[in-house]
């Protein structure tokens, strides 16, 4: 059987081909870490236009990774990769863009970075609310906090939340505390294509075919429950 059908969707390669190249890069960067067996999350901080400073990766089952980057531990998540590298005082305003919405760490460590805005796809719904610092005290309630966009409400926004699914992200009590916040059909779609044995095939195709691939089965956003 081909990798890929003849003719590629074009619904799917036009999403792809409009993404701006900050998006291309976090998903580039969410597919390497899927293909290196850890979580498939990326990110990457750019200037207001579009400038790329820093991407970098989930490698929270990697054994190794760039200098200032934290792997082999729980705490190797995307967003903390990128804001670990930025140097001290150096940038402001920048826009970190994530696949996925970023946990609780990552958003305390966005609020110690230098990020006017974060941009995510994919909803994370475990995390729902853990950004706004501004409940816990008065001197955080008087902060500017970073504008905050997502999830988008596209397919993109629900492939996100899927390649999240796939492989060590998915531990039963997260699976769990997922399935009671509506997100069932992404986990079962998760588990289909693992014992399909689809894995395999997805990590031999690059990002974007993976879209086009998947795209006639992902849930629509309108179908999870809120
Ligand atoms: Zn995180």
């Amino acid at each position: 059987m081909d990798l890929l059908p003849a003719d590629p969707p074009a619904a799917p390669a036009r999403l792809w081909a409009g993404l701006d190249e900050p998006w291309q890069e976090a998903f580039r960067q969410a597919w390497e870490a899927l293909r290196s067996g850890s979580i498939a999350v990326g990110a990457c901080a750019s200037t207001a236009d579009g400038e790329i400073i820093r991407s970098a990766r989930n490698r929270v089952n990697d054994d190794q990774g760039p200098p200032g980057e934290i792997f082999g531990s729980a705490l190797a998540h995307a967003e903390t990769n990128v804001l670990a590298r930025l140097p001290f005082h150096s940038h402001r305003d920048l826009v970190l863009t994530t696949t996925l919405e970023p946990c609780l760490q990552c958003a305390a460590a966005i609020r110690f970075g230098p990020i006017a805005t974060v941009r995510f796809a994919g909803p994370d719904r475990y995390w729902d609310g853990c950004h706004d610092f501004g409940k816990l005290s008065a001197r955080e309630a008087r902060r500017v906090q970073p504008a905050r966009t997502g999830p988008r409400g596209d397919e993109l926004g629900t492939f996100a939340a899927l390649i999240a699914r796939i492989g060590p992200g998915l531990t039963p009590r997260y699976e769990e505390a997922l399935r009671a916040l509506g997100d069932g059909p992404i986990a079962d779609l998760a588990h289909e294509l693992e014992e399909g044995g689809e894995v395999a095939r997805l990590t031999a195709m690059d990002v974007g075919q993976a879209l086009g691939y998947l795209w006639p089965r992902l849930p629509s956003a309108g179908s999870r429950a809120r």
